[in-house]
Parts: C-alpha cells; structure tokens; sequence
C-alpha cells in the first residue's frame, strides 16, 4: 500500500511470484513441511532466475541488485515458502560475508557457485552456552599449528547445515573478547566436521543441526578475512540481517493474514460470514496497519541502506516492528480459522510456528530492544 516498487522490482516480483505458483503451490511446501523435507526443485528455480545472486555483482557471477531486491525476495518466500526464506536470509549473509571480506580466491572459488545454487552455505556462530551473549559463550577454538589451524568445538542451533556444502565457522582465535574471533571457510565434507540434525517444531523444510569441529585441519586460506577481527566483519552485516529476517517475518504475517481473511470471507455462522462480524473485522484491520507499517519501514530502510545511509537503528526498528506484527498476525490467524488451523493440510500452524524464529533470530527481540533503548533513545546501555 505504502510501499510503491519501481517498475523493474515490480517485473521482478511478478516473475517470482509466478514461479512460487507454479513450483511451490501451498498443498506441496505444506506436504514437504510435514515430511521435513528441503524443497531442492524450488532452490534450483529460485537459483536459475537469479534469486541467490541478489545482493551480489555481476562480475561475481550474482546478478546485481542489492537490499531492497533482498527484502522483496525474502518477504514473497515469507508469505508462500516460509523455510525456504529462512534458507535466503543464511544465504545473502554467506554471499555478503564472502563478498566484503573474502580473497579474490575464495570468491572465485565459492561466490558464483552459491549464486547459481550449485553449493550451499551454512553460518556457524551459537554455541549451546548461549547466542546472545555469544563472546562469553563462545568454546569453539581455532590455534595455530603446522603452519595452518586446527578447529575444536561445536556449534549448535545451525540452520542447512546437514545440507550444506561450506561452512562460515565463527572461531575464537586469541583471548580479546570480540577482537579475538576469527572467520574461517570450513568445507563441510572436511575430516573431523559432523553435523547431526536436531528435533525442531518449526522451519520444517529446512534444517537446523549441531555441528562438531574436532581437529578439523585448515589452512591459511581458509581464514575469512581479517584474523581476530571476524566479530567486528559479522556486526558489519547486522543491519542487513535485520532487515532480511524483517523481511521474513512481514511476509510470514502478511500469509498468516492473507489466508485469516480468505477464511473470514468464506466461512459462514448464524447466516453470514465470520467476515461480517465486527469483532473479526475490527482484528483483521488492526493486524493489517501493524504488518503494513513493518513492511513500510523494511523496505524504507532497505531503500536508505542502498542509498548509502548508515541504518543499523532503522534496521532494528523494522525488525523489532515485523516481528511483532508476524507473531500477533499469526496469533489473529490460529484464532479466525479455528479448529482447521491445526489441520497440517493447511498452512496457517505453519505460519504460526514458524514466525517464532524471527522474536529470537539473528538476535532476540530483547537484545534489539537493548540496542534501541541505547542506540536510538540515547538511555544508558542495560546490559
Ligand atoms: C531454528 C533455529 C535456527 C537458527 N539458525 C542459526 C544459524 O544458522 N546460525 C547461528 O549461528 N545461530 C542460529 N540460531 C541460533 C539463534 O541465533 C539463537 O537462538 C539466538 O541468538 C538466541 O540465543 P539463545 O537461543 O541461546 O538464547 P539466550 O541467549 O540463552 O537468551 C535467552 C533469553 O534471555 C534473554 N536475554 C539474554 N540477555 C538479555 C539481556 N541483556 N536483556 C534482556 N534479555 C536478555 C533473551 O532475549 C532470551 O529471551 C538458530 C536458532 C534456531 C532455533
């Protein structure tokens, strides 16, 4: 509403939401959902209409745009393919990352790869101690030896990366609380790497692991980077995270409210539409401004990040905002359509369970809360 797309995002939008239709029509992401399953025909479609490379130069093999063809994308898979938008954010993050800090060697070696689809990419940073407070957390260890490095440790809670092909493992590498972290490039076929899925109730078509470094050998060039400053490099890429998962999380609840209002229009009690009710209709509307003011501030503050403009308090505004509104969008939803919302035929559960991720990912709502308080209303820091 709020929202006016230029012309070229607005082909580009029509095309993917054709696409969505065609190969990820809601009876099938909902039958992989419930096998747990990762929807590999849909990665490959999305891959060969340039949906990976968004975010990423041509010249790199990515097909160019930046962050509000990032947040478009990931609000459609939001509203339609909800695990494959989690899959886009861990992606445009590997793909940043690899862009702004990797050698020309390890871009050559894995940028166009991850773009075209051919490999994926994990992004290995929690540890079972604790993701927020992830500096005092942190037990994965890399030292020097035999001229390279040796990976000890494990991480946990990590997204695709049964399913993944390289690993952006966070590591300490020298006692300095946040300038003793480094990046490194784990292959995740590499001797020593296991990763076990875990039992999770949501983000079912995409999986989320532990994953074990025990010895792992690694070279010099496996280091993405700067050494001991890869906390500095992934609070670099905060604010795009937070705009990617605000993105998620509106279109999750823009899905959750679309289908609440189909089911409102069709659905009949006492001789009318559940639609017609004003309680229903006065729920619907007010879940509708919240998640449009989220999606308005997403992509205003994707337009002022591509423009230039330093938007880490924007970002976690929009983040704060959306997430909020996905969680109460879902919440209206599992009410309007009542018992059939636990029907695992139909999405609404899903997206119920689903938004849940973005209140505690990339950071906790909480900790988003922290930074703003300090950040953005200038209050002494609480933590
Ligand atoms: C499905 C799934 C996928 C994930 N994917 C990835 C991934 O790909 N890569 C990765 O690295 N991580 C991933 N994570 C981990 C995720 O980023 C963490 O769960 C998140 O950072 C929160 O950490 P935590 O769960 O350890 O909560 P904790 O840090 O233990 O926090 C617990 C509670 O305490 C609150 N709290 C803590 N400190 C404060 C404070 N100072 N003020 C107020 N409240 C506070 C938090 O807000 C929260 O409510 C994933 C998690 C899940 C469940």
């Amino acid at each position: 509403m709020f929202v006016r797309p230029t012309e070229d995002e607005v082909m580009y939008c029509d095309a993917l939401e054709k696409l969505l239709r065609d190969v990820a029509p809601v009876a099938r992401v909902q039958s992989l959902d419930n096998d747990k399953a990762f929807d590999f025909e849909l990665h490959g479609a999305l891959a060969d209409v340039g949906a990976w490379g968004v975010g990423v130069e041509a010249g790199l093999g990515g097909s160019g745009e930046g962050p509000v063809m990032q947040v478009l994308t990931l609000e459609l898979l939001g509203r339609n393919a909800t695990s494959m938008a989690v899959f886009g954010v861990i992606q445009y993050m590997a793909t940043r990352l690899l862009r702004q800090f990797g050698s020309d060697a390890q871009k050559q070696q894995y940028l166009a790869d991850l773009c075209a689809g051919k490999l994926r990419a994990s992004f290995c940073m929690t540890e079972s101690g604790g993701g927020t407070d992830i500096l005092a957390a942190m037990k994965t260890r890399a030292s020097r030896r035999d001229g390279g490095w040796r990976l000890q440790g494990s991480k946990h809670w990590i997204s695709g990366a049964a399913r993944a092909d390289v690993l952006i493992v966070v590591a300490r590498t020298a006692e300095h609380r946040s300038r003793g972290i480094t990046l490194f490039i784990v292959p995740a076929k590499q001797p020593g790497v296991t990763v076990t899925e875990l039992g999770t109730f949501a983000i079912n078509g995409y999986d989320t692991c532990a994953v074990m470094f025990d010895d792992v050998a690694l070279g010099d060039d496996a280091v993405l980077g700067t050494v001991d400053q890869g906390f500095m490099q992934v609070l670099g890429t905060l604010n795009s995270e937070r705009l990617n998962a605000a993105a998620v999380a509106s279109g999750i609840g823009r899905g959750a409210h679309r289908l609440a209002l189909d089911y409102a229009r069709e659905r009949e009690a006492f001789g009318r539409p559940i639609g017609q009710f004003q309680a229903l209709q006065h729920k619907l509307v007010h879940a509708g401004v919240d998640l449009e003011a989220a999606w308005t501030m997403t992509v205003g503050a994707a337009r002022l990040e591509e423009q230039g403009h330093d938007v880490s308090v924007e970002s976690a505004v929009a983040k704060l905002s959306a997430s909020g509104a996905g969680q109460r969008a879902a919440q209206l939803g599992m009410e309007i359509v009542g018992g059939a919302a636990f029907d695992l035929e139909l999405p609404m559960q899903r997206y119920y369970r689903d938004i849940r991720l973005y209140a505690f990912a990339p950071l906790t709502d909480d900790m988003i809360a922290n930074f703003l308080g300090e950040r953005w209303l200038g209050l002494p820091r609480s933590y």
